[in-house]
């Protein structure tokens, strides 16, 4: 149930490959397996067991245990709190051997993983811990016939589904606010990326978690993630992923009526206005782009620029792009770009890119495949100009290292080309004008707005999308909401 592994930085480890059901890692029903591969070398790690309908149901049915045992029902908000924060402190502790597993799974280089995702874990967890005995009802005033008051209290088995570009992070950002609230949980990993949420499953059993409290299962989309959304036994579903698997998980949670959160696609546009600092627009919208190897939902993949100053923040933006996206292993302390996360999303980019150029977008920098030693998914940092609102590139959500860039002339028409898309997730502007900024920000159809940033996402405050880019937050106080039913009782005082 586990293999012995190593990494290029040395590192070894024990990497457990079961489905973590009741605090044990176990085989699936039927034995199936799917192979990790190291996205840098396309050489196999190891198969990790993958979840059947029938490993779904067990997993539900622990979690529905425990969340009515008193080993966790009958803990105090403080208790739950100190729990987390023990994982928190056992992340910590292995923070190497946690940013090592992701490098290897994701291809994110591993300065990243461990100076800010295994950090972001941290944060979330100690941050919600901190909410676990600050999260209570209120007493409501309706004069003396009546006393009224609320509780909180936890929905009850939570289904989380978390995508491929932020294993760690993402994990985080869901067992956080459940487990502060009293939740239990079923995680289902994204099937390209299992290993390190896995490793994490031993710090949870070894923080003394109850059994049953989280179960972490790898598993098929369309077989195990379908199944959890459908299960009865599950009283809600926290998704991040695909719009178009968003859509489907809404259909699928509608038979039973679940309380879902979705964190779905975007396509972000970044502004930058005559007055703007250009300078600074171009290390944001590199960051906002090409981090992460392009592979994030708030990417801001649309810059639109006032003609007026576009050829010169495209030669900043240029010489920014060349000099910081250093691509290589993602071992090395100089690689700023790794490889994409497996081989379909390394053709899905490309398959993009060569339709920029079809369309007769002009290609200032990139367009092409950038093998390592000849190995591995990586491509050019890629950047496309004179891009009409009507390309594809313009309009769909490409999640690679790939940017579109369109000139505006008016702030109105900046507005408009903003919004024309299905996409409402984040939106970044830059002006030196603090009531443009400000007045912009307030016209943007999106759930975040940088204002002279981008991506500057912080686990204080709420993070989610309108549109076609979410329903419900997650972070700050804000995503609590969506793992606690407020209870109303009314106490009759009239005789
Ligand atoms: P991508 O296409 O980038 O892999 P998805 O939105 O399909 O993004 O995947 C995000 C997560 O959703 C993964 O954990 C994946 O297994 C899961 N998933 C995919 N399809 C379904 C589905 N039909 N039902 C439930 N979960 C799904």
């Amino acid at each position: 149930m586990e293999v012995e592994l190593s990494a290029p930085n040395g590192k070894r480890w024990t990497q457990p490959l079961g489905l973590f059901i009741n605090n044990e890692f176990v085989k699936s029903s039927n034995g199936q397996t799917i192979t990790s591969v190291n996205p840098a070398t396309e050489e196999e790690i190891c198969s990790v067991f993958a979840a059947t309908e029938e490993d779904v149901d067990k997993a539900v049915a622990a979690a529905r245990k425990a969340f009515k045992h008193p080993s966790w029902k009958s803990l105090s908000g403080t208790e739950r709190g100190a729990l987390m924060v023990k994982l928190a402190d056992l992340v910590a502790q292995h923070a190497e051997t946690l940013a090592t597993i992701e490098c290897l799974d994701n291809g994110k280089p591993y300065s990243v993983a461990l100076s800010e995702n295994v950090p972001e874990v941290i944060n979330v967890l100690k941050y919600y811990a901190g909410y676990a005995d600050k999260n209570f009802g209120q007493v409501i005033d309706v004069g003396p016939a009546k006393f009224a008051y609320t509780v909180k209290e936890p929905l009850g088995v939570c289904g989380q589904i978390i995508p491929w570009n932020y294993p760690l992070d993402m994990a985080a950002w869901k067992l956080g606010p459940a487990l502060c609230c009293g939740n239990t949980v079923v995680l289902k990993l994204a099937e390209q990326t299992p290993l390190s949420v896995l490793y994490m499953a031993k710090l949870i059993k070894e923080a003394g978690f109850p059994p049953g409290v989280v179960n972490i299962i790898n598993g098929h989309g369309p077989e195990a993630g379908a199944a959890l959304v459908q299960h009865p036994n599950v009283d809600k579903i926290a998704f991040t992923g695909s719009t178009a698997t968003g859509k489907q998980i809404m259909k699928m949670a509608s038979g039973t009526m679940k309380n879902i959160t979705l964190e779905t696609g975007g396509k972000s546009p970044l502004l930058i206005f005559e007055d703007a600092d250009l300078d600074l627009a171009a290390t944001w919208s590199h960051t906002g782009i090409m981090s992460n190897q392009g592979q994030i939902c708030t990417a801001t993949s649309r810059i639109l620029v006032h003609e007026k100053v576009c050829d010169a923040f495209v030669e900043k933006f240029k010489a920014k792009v060349k000099d910081i996206s250093i691509l290589g292993d993602p071992f090395e302390e100089s690689t700023f770009q790794g490889p994409q996360v497996t081989k379909a999303q390394y053709e899905r980019v490309l398959g993009y890119i060569r339709s920029g150029k079809e369309e007769g977008a002009t290609i200032m920098l990139g367009g092409e495949a950038a093998p390592h030693k000849g190995k591995g998914f990586f491509i050019q940092p890629t950047v496309f100009t004179d891009v009409k609102p009507t390309m594809k590139i313009f309009q769909e959500e490409i999640f690679g290292p790939c940017v579109a860039i369109a000139a505006f002339k008016t702030e109105e028409e900046a507005i408009e080309l903003a919004n024309n898309t299905a996409y409402g997730l984040g939106a970044a502007l830059f002006t030196r004008d603090l009531t443009r900024a400000h007045r912009v920000a307030r016209e943007i159809e999106a759930g975040m707005v940088w204002i002279n940033s981008s991506n500057d996402s912080d686990f204080r405050i709420p993070f989610g999308g309108v549109k076609q880019s979410g329903i419900g937050r997650e972070l700050g106080e804000a995503g609590l909401a969506p793992y606690c039913n407020i209870k109303a009782i009314h106490v009759n005082m009239t005789a």
